[in-house]
């Protein structure tokens, strides 16, 4: 028995990393899930990776969440095809890091269009299942970059900004039994952390070995970790907690 029993979660931004991390959670805790990513084979291999034990259905649908029709095809499909909308995590991210006098017009647009835009079009349009039904657990991906990061204005202001948005859904959505929270990673090791690590001229292991040193628990976040604090945070035992940003850091926030 699990506790995402007869649960349908949509995690977006699932193909790799952190999402497929989520996605594989809440399958191995009986969800049904649908892998939401930009490109379709990458998500239908994710999806077909997950565990179905329970008899569960998995999909993995192509989906630009910055995108106001792609995001109404998708959610669409997976109430159509996979039978309901229970759970949303608004995961799927990029970054686009440079200096201000450096960041163009594209850096910040195409940033906020995908974390902010994203988990705006992907919360309306699965708050109307959610609001119907009386019942839904939305989790949204901020950052420990959304207190300030160098290089990384546009990255920090959509970070924050996932904070103002998760506070006002669960203020807006609470009575209708829909739980809004977001969590907000320190360093978890991945491709965008490893394309960072490239991009400053580190060797993969170098880059996290120096982040692991920045941090109370001395180690680096891996996916799992952030799996486990959205599977709690979607699960019946945190249904008293709601428009809260939990970092999962291992505690770089308090030393930084
Ligand atoms: P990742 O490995 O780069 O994976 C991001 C996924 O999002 C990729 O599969 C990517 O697809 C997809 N994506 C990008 N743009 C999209 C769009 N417009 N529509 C749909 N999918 C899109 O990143 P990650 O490290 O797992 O990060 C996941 C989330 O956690 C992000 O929101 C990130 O900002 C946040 N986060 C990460 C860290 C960290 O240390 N890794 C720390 C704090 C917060 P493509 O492969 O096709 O590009």
């Amino acid at each position: 028995m699990g506790r995402f029993d007869g649960r349908i979660a949509v995690v977006t931004g699932a193909a790799r990393g952190i999402g497929l991390g989520v996605a594989t959670r809440f399958a191995e805790e009986g969800a049904s899930v649908a892998v939401l990513d930009l490109d379709e084979d990458q998500a239908a291999k994710a999806a077909a990776s997950l565990g179905s034990d329970n008899g569960q259905k998995h999909l993995g649908i192509s989906c630009d969440v910055s995108d106001s029709a792609s995001v109404q095809a998708a959610v669409a499909r997976v109430v159509s095809e996979v039978g309901g909308l229970h759970i949303l995590v608004n995961n799927a991210g990029i970054t686009r890091d440079n200096l201000l006098f450096k960041m163009s017009d594209d850096d910040w647009d195409q940033v906020i269009a995908v974390h902010l835009r994203g988990a705006f079009l992907m919360s309306r349009a699965a708050q109307k299942v959610f609001v119907e039904q009386k019942f839904g657990k939305v989790v949204c991906l901020s950052s420990v970059s959304a207190l300030g990061n160098r290089g990384q204005a546009n990255y920090a202001a959509a970070k924050m900004g996932i904070q103002g948005f998760v506070r006002t859904l669960a203020i807006e959505l609470g009575p209708y039994g829909v739980n809004v929270n977001a969590i907000a990673p320190g360093f978890i090791a991945s491709d965008m952390t490893d394309a960072t690590a490239a991009r400053v001229g580190m060797s993969v292991e170098d880059f996290r070995a120096a982040a692991a040193g920045r941090n109370p628990v001395r180690r680096v976040g891996f996916p799992e970790d952030i799996a486990a604090a959205a599977a709690f945070l979607c699960s019946n035992e945190a249904s008293y907690i709601t428009g809260q940003t939990l970092y999962v850091d291992g505690g770089a926030k308090l030393v930084s």
